[in-house]
């Protein structure tokens, strides 16, 4: 079972020299701990590695998106998908379970009308779901979405946290950062590969000259570059039947001990005061006949560097 520092305050006068104790996760690869430490996993209580991914439910990108006079998205609860760059999130997710063992939950802060998209990252083999869903929660800015998220992770004793790089519908890309904030325990960010070896956390990030490589003791977050792997898998038939039996909770704001006060719009520091629609110049060409066509389309193709 993971632990938190109780403030960032004490964690950094810690140096989060206390998470490095170790915590004997079943199937996490010992051999690089220190001899001194590994007698002590006797005395610990036994855990597998809770990995759990942060998905947010976004409008589908084929539904035309309107804003209402509150400037907030107009959102049909039946339009909503996985927010795509969280694809690949739970597909590092799944990568590291079928490496390391343990449990894949998938965490969710949302409306709660629908669980679609959450059917559909169990469906791709997640052990479990974790739905947050408040009425109070309508109008909550990145911080309150943070303030919650470390809240449920807290509550879930998650030792390795994964985010999306940032949302498809908002695009803020700054609730992992500000939820390891309220968790007190470092986020390891745009990784495009993650290795946990005994009690640690590694990442490589890409950068202009090559790579960089950050560790961190575990618990940790990182959130995930969408270069980290291609091809997120699709549910199988087996899947999508199993997931309809997996466990999916849904929590409130008092399941959290959080007060209302300190979410939503009341407590949205953050305000949307304007959007203007961005102006798509869609160039079209007709090829009429079919004399020539073939070419005039492979030329279209490379002129544009598409091929
Ligand atoms: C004033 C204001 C009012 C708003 N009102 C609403 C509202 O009423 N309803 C509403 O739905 N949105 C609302 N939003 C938008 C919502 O607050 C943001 O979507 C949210 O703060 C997350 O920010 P982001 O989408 O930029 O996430 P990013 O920082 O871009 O997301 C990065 C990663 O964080 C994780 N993540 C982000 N959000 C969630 C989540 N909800 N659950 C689990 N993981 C998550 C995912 O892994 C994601 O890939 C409002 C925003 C503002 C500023």
């Amino acid at each position: 079972m993971a632990r938190y520092p109780a403030t960032l305050t004490a964690a950094n006068k810690q140096g989060y020299n206390e998470e490095k104790s170790f915590r004997g996760n079943k199937g996490v690869p010992r051999q690089s701990l220190p001899p001194l430490l590994a007698p002590l996993s006797l005395d610990l209580e036994e855990s597998t590695l809770k990995i759990v991914v942060c998905m947010k439910e976004t409008p589908s990108t084929e539904v035309p998106k309107s804003l209402g006079a509150d400037m907030r998205l107009a959102r049909n609860p039946g339009d909503t998908i996985i927010n795509p760059f969280d694809e690949y999130t739970i597909e590092e997710g799944l990568r590291q379970q079928e490496k390391l063992g343990g449990d894949v939950v998938i965490l969710t802060m949302g409306p709660g009308a629908t669980t679609e998209p959450m059917r559909r990252a169990l469906a791709m083999g997640a052990t479990s779901g974790v739905l947050v869903s408040d009425t109070a929660l309508a109008g909550s800015d990145a911080v309150a979405t943070g303030r919650v998220l470390a809240a449920a992770l807290k509550k879930l004793s998650a030792d390795l946290v994964l985010f999306g790089q940032s949302s498809a519908d908002a695009y803020g890309g700054i609730v992992p950062a500000i939820t390891a904030e309220f968790m007190g325990v470092p986020l390891l960010s745009f990784a495009t590969k993650v290795e946990v070896e005994g009690n640690a956390v590694t990442i490589e990030r890409e950068a202009d000259v090559g790579y960089t490589k950050a560790t961190a003791p575990l618990p940790a977050l990182v959130s995930i570059a969408k270069a980290i792997n291609n091809n997120p898998r699709y549910p199988s038939m087996k899947g999508i039947m199993s997931a309809k039996k997996k466990p999916l909770d849904t929590w409130t704001l008092a399941d959290l001990g959080l007060d209302a006060g300190t979410v939503g719009t009341g407590a949205a520091k953050e305000r949307v005061t304007g959007a203007t629609p961005v102006a798509t110049q869609r160039r079209r060409e007709i090829i009429t006949g079919s004399a020539g066509a073939a070419q005039r389309i492979f030329d279209f193709l490379v002129e544009n560097k598409v091929i």
